[in-house]
């Protein structure tokens, strides 16, 4: 089928690249133009209107038009919100007791366990809904809250389901090394073990995994053993997407490239031998690990932000991401990152747009699909509701910006 998207006041998001550095704030704009869209794929944009007009077509009266948001770090399947921990800290709760009173990764993995598959499913797909809202279409979901080899397989077997009930992008990450149950607390080994030859072979057999992930840090898992985890994962052919330099400089960033990650994901601890590690993996054969920062973590945690205008001041390509979990960011909105970056971070409007679009796209490796108008992508695209909407979206914080959002040329309502 054949529909022609006309009267677009402006096509933001034409250049088919990754954006590093002073790029990032270059935007690829077409005014007064058109989206002609054939099976759900772009086949043509252009100023005015095309030579043919077909039979399906639709204004947009001036709005202006922008590629679907990727989020390529989530963890949105898990069984409860954590309200309680998130008063806990207001008053100022230590860990320990925050841990003690129920909160905590461990806690919502004990949750987990005992949750039934089917409403772990239907409590995700409000959470995906929410997010396509507000202009996401392409989202990586991570399992980590199972921690046991059942309850991680039952996670990603509902990132499977959500795969065939959506029509959006969702890629799925395997993050067993996500924390140490407290049964393991002294045999940290042990517990890697489990992962490496209990639970990846099982995922790798069901091909449930996109990805791997590890929690590399302070009181986590230690370069060593993630390097462990990384390299069996090459094994089944699982690329590496990794939590590093949340809570200290620990030797994420460097693990992260020597095994060829995809991305590397926090970094809100960074000193110079990281940036050199980041832009030095960009030379190699792999093609290079995307600096991912989740703002979101930062607010909600009070903890530094990841500074960004390095990262990009470092001719790096920049991604954004919602970290979306019940613990340390339940913001489940791009566009609520945006504002965050932009006023915390110090990042501009323009480097936001290519940090959640066609940057994000690359931090999935799926930038050849999606990110940006290009002849032969899928046609995810949002209509917004201001024509300045890359300016709106971080100043008006928390108003949803997107009016109308299409899904292979499909509108969703
Ligand atoms: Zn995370």
């Amino acid at each position: 089928m054949e529909v022609l998207f006309s009267e677009i006041g402006k096509l933001i998001g034409t250049d088919n690249e990754i954006k590093f550095g002073v790029k990032m704030k270059e935007l690829g704009v077409l005014s007064n133009a058109y989206l002609l869209v054939q099976d759900g794929v772009i086949a043509e944009i252009g100023e005015g209107l095309p030579a043919e007009i077909p039979e399906n077509h639709i204004k947009l009266n001036g709005a202006e038009v922008l590629p679907g948001f990727v989020d390529s770090h989530t963890h949105l399947i898990f069984a409860k919100p954590r309200y309680n921990e998130f008063v806990l800290k207001i008053k100022g709760a230590t860990y320990e007791e925050i841990a003690a009173a129920g909160g905590g990764i461990l806690n919502s993995a004990k949750i987990l366990q005992g949750t039934p598959e089917d409403q772990l499913f239907d409590d995700a797909i409000l959470r995906v809904e929410s997010m396509i809202r507000a202009g996401t279409t392409a989202i990586e979901i991570k399992s980590g809250y199972g921690l046991t080899p059942d309850a991680e397989l039952k996670m990603l077997r509902v990132v499977k389901r959500l795969k065939e009930y959506f029509p959006i992008i969702i890629r799925s990450t395997f993050l067993g090394a996500h924390a140490i149950p407290v049964e393991y607390k002294n045999n940290t080994d042990e517990y890697v073990d489990i992962v490496i030859n209990q639970m990846l072979p099982e995922v790798a057999k069901e091909s449930l995994a996109d990805h791997i992930d590890v929690f590399c840090d302070t009181g986590f898992f230690t370069p060593e053993q993630t390097d462990k985890i990384l390299k069996a994962a090459i094994k089944f052919q699982i690329p590496a997407k990794i939590h590093g330099n949340e809570l200290g400089l620990t030797g994420g960033v460097q693990v992260a490239v020597e095994n060829e990650a995809w991305s590397v994901d926090h970094l809100e601890y960074l000193g110079s031998d990281e940036i050199a590690c980041l832009k030095d993996s960009f030379n190699k054969q792999y093609g290079g690990t995307m600096p991912v920062a989740l703002p979101g973590t930062s607010y909600f945690l009070r903890i530094p932000y990841s500074d960004a205008r390095t990262i990009i001041d470092n001719d790096l390509p920049l991604v954004l991401a919602t970290d979306y979990n019940p613990g340390s960011s339940p913001v489940h909105s791009l566009q609520t990152i945006s504002a965050l970056a932009c006023t915390y971070m110090r990042i501009l409007p323009e480097e936001v747009f290519h940090a959640i679009t066609i940057n994000a796209a690359r931090a999935l490796r799926m930038e050849s699909l999606i990110g940006s108008f290009t002849v032969g992508k899928r046609a995810d695209f949002l209509v917004m509701k201001n024509k300045d909407s890359l300016y709106s979206m971080p100043y008006y914080l928390g108003q949803n910006q997107v009016s109308r959002v299409f899904v292979e040329g499909l509108e969703i309502k």
